[in-house]
């Protein structure tokens, strides 16, 4: 699923070098329109360090005198070109590439070593292939109510789920607002419906917004992405994993529960728990469920490092239709 996700990285620098090498033409044509005398210069100190590499390569007698010489031509030549553009308003580099990524001239390496910038494209890549994209235009705070859950307090829980759903948004802006400096992570456990992905989901989004790296992926997707980490070597993808700021895991429980993706799971919770790299995770599961389900490894690292919040209540789904209807 992720494999070649490197060439579509790549493909989007191409992009943005073509468009920008396009508009670099224009800006040429332009002046060659209205300031000619710039484009000659330019084309003399071309020459000139033609002649220049081809002296040295010579090796004639008076390269010294003769490189400095030329060399102190060629920055009278950029003076006068400076002078001519400045004087008819045009910037500086009006004849240069105006890259988006000046560090890495948008080729997504320095060197051999990936720029900054890569990991940002690479994420657009990622977020391209899934749904998130869409799920947050739907799923944010402005579009989160109170008034989805029910004031009435119903059967054994303490309180109305109107009362717990304030309590956990509580927890979830307390997350957000430190999330520099907190150590926490989000365990949201309760029955489909309750409005744990949404939760989770408006939390992501303004975590992005804050320009923080936050990855999603459902449990299956996981699974999937940890497999191709283990049997394709994708190392750019496991540090993606295990580095992002936050990792938001959807519907914990529904992947296959296989010996090798319980051990991959608690590789990958391990890792990000060591690192400090926060998670939310999300489960229709209780924790009696989840105690049964996976092994004590991985149980008492979810149930000791993480805040756990019960959703529960009405099928707010359900409610919202409803109301849609009234
Ligand atoms: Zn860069």
């Amino acid at each position: 699923m992720i494999k070649g996700y490197q060439e579509e990285v790549l493909k989007i620098y191409d992009k943005l070098r073509t468009i920008e090498e396009k508009t670099l033409e224009d800006r040429r044509k332009e002046i060659e329109n209205k300031l000619p005398q710039v484009i000659e210069i330019e084309k003399n100190i071309a020459k000139l360090s033609l002649d220049l590499s081809i002296n040295i390569i010579r090796k004639r007698e008076d390269i010294d005198e003769y490189i400095s010489s030329i060399k102190e031509k060629i920055t009278d030549l950029r003076m006068k070109k400076s002078e001519l553009l400045v004087a008819s308003g045009y910037p500086l580099d009006y004849l240069e590439m105006h890259y988006n990524c000046p560090k890495c001239k948008d080729t997504g390496f320095i060197g051999s070593i990936k720029c900054e910038c890569y990991k940002k494209n690479l994420i657009k890549v990622l977020y391209k292939n899934s749904e998130i994209n869409y799920i947050l235009e739907r799923d944010n705070f402005s579009n989160f109510s109170f008034q989805h859950f029910s004031p009435y307090k119903n059967g054994n829980e303490p309180e109305s789920p109107r009362k717990n759903m304030e309590k956990i948004a509580s927890i979830s802006w307390s997350f957000i607002e430190n999330f520099t400096s907190t150590h926490e992570n989000l365990l949201f456990f309760g029955e489909s419906g309750t409005g744990k992905s949404f939760l989770a989901n408006c939390i992501a989004k303004e975590l992005l917004d804050r320009g923080y790296m936050v990855i999603y992926k459902t449990a299956v997707d996981l699974i999937k992405d940890l497999k191709s980490v283990r049997f394709d070597s994708q190392e750019d993808l496991e540090d993606l994993l295990i580095n992002c700021d936050l990792l938001i895991i959807d519907d914990l429980g529904t992947e296959p529960l296989t010996e090798f993706s319980k051990m991959e799971l608690f590789n990958l919770l391990n890792s990000k728990l060591l690192k400090r790299k926060k998670m939310i995770i999300s489960t229709n599961f209780t924790i009696e469920t989840l105690l049964k389900n996976y092994s004590e490894r991985i149980s008492s690292r979810l149930l000791g490092n993480f805040t756990l919040c019960k959703f529960y209540g009405e099928d707010i789904r359900v409610r919202i239709n409803m109301n849609k209807k009234k």
